[in-house]
């Protein structure tokens, strides 16, 4: 079965207000202001006195530990090594190199079959946890295998030709060392273990950004690109021979706002007409975006979400991102991979920092944590349905050419007539 791309509708041309991104996030987290009381004396002034006391020394917030709503990433390969023994015909575990620290990094490949190379498969990529501190993106993930896994099981058709007919690829954890930091207390680890933001450290434009430069920069490119073992063990997995050779899409999931992000991410490439995307592909990555939204109830329960498609009206720019990189390397003149950076949640800072960035980035409830996952699970099920990249089947290709022939057969009688 062939894929052909998509998207025939037309994209809305609506102006996209874009304002927030979880990168952006760099403002202090002063806890909400206290306002000024005067209260008569006696018991009120003791209460407030006392919560007076309690709101200065005030360090508490939520953390993954005192959550416990979030998998830690220690029970990542017993998990998915699980998954591969219940299922052997259809989950692959793949490790595909080691972190800055030599924790494995660990990739599930989900498909029919997945010791065979099927060329005739598409490739669909789903990343996650790029950024330590942004763990609602790594359960995402999990939650999306374990979605296809059990539906391919129960007998559904859905998922059961959706994975004779797609090679699946999930990888949880992108920075296994900055997610163990954070879980340990680190709450506002985004970078890896080295000190460099992984999603500055790819290919597409890489270290064009002065202030990506400075290693005490949270979005530090790192000293080469591609330098650190978490992102090249990535790019090398990508690039082995047959593995991705139809990569028709990758979904890189964040936290920290509520947006869909197509390329460029570095407004650069939109100042500069070699750098433009075609307005076909444009419209494409446009019409992928709005339908995931409209049709994602649990996102607009959460937030508003912006779809940022016009680049020139970022206030932020961000080069050497992940899915930039794939876009620009894995598209075809035949065919685009329609990579995009996912933000899933945006919450509030609670508590004094640091661990005031666990609310800000992850749901605290159990409430908020599934409808964050679910967003996930609907857009990845979006992406991978017929309907997102119109698989044509044979019969429509016969009735086309029949009523085709017919229709020249009249013509032809007309003129003769
Ligand atoms: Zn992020």
């Amino acid at each position: 079965m062939r894929f052909r791309n998509p998207f025939d509708r037309a994209a809305s041309r609506q102006p996209f207000a874009y304002r927030a991104r979880e990168d952006i996030v760099k403002r202090s987290t002063t806890p909400p202001s206290r306002r000024e009381a005067s209260f008569p004396p006696g018991i009120p002034l003791i209460v407030f006195l006392l919560l007076s006391l309690f709101l200065a020394n005030n360090s508490w917030a939520y953390t993954f530990l005192s959550t416990g709503l979030y998998h830690s990433y220690n029970d990542l390969a017993p998990w998915a090594d699980d998954l591969q023994t219940q299922n052997p015909n259809l989950v692959k575990v793949v490790r595909y190199g080691t972190s800055h620290l030599g924790n494995p990094l660990l990739a599930i490949n989900i498909t029919v079959d997945p010791s065979v190379n099927n060329p005739a498969k598409p490739e669909f990529l789903f990343t996650a946890g790029i950024h330590a501190r942004e763990v609602v993106s790594s359960e995402a993930a999990r939650s999306i295998a374990e979605k296809l896994i059990n539906g391919y099981r129960g007998g559904d058709p859905l998922y059961v030709n959706m994975l004779a007919t797609r090679d699946v690829w999930i990888v949880p954890d992108l920075n296994p060392d900055g997610r163990l930091a954070f879980e340990a207390g680190a709450s506002a680890q985004r970078k890896n273990m080295n000190g460099v933001d992984l999603n500055r450290n790819f290919t597409h434009r890489w270290g064009q950004y002065p202030n990506d430069q400075s290693t005490s920069s949270d979005t530090y490119c790192g000293p080469t690109v591609l330098s650190e073992k978490e992102s090249s063990s990535l790019w090398s997995l990508l690039h082995e021979i047959g593995k991705f050779s139809n990569l028709l899409c990758a979904v890189d999931f964040h936290s920290g706002a509520q947006t869909i992000l197509p390329p460029w991410s570095s407004p650069i490439d939109n100042r500069d007409n070699a750098g433009q995307i075609p307005p076909a592909v444009r419209e494409k990555f446009s019409a992928l975006v709005n339908t995931i939204i409209q049709n994602n109830t649990a996102r607009r329960s959460l937030n508003p979400l912006t779809p940022k498609i016009d680049s020139t009206r970022l206030d932020y720019e961000s080069y050497g991102a992940l899915s930039d990189s794939i876009y620009e390397e894995f598209s075809t003149p035949l065919r685009t991979t329609y990579a995009t950076t996912e933000e899933l949640y945006r919450g509030s800072y609670i508590g004094s920092y640091p661990d005031s960035f666990f609310s800000y980035f992850n749901p605290v409830t159990a409430a908020t944590r599934d409808a964050a996952i679910q967003n996930a699970v609907d857009s990845a099920l979006y992406v991978l349905s017929d309907s997102a990249f119109v698989v044509p089947e044979p019969s429509t290709f016969v009735l086309l050419a029949a009523g085709g022939l017919v229709l020249l057969a009249q013509v032809r009688r007309r003129r003769r007539a």
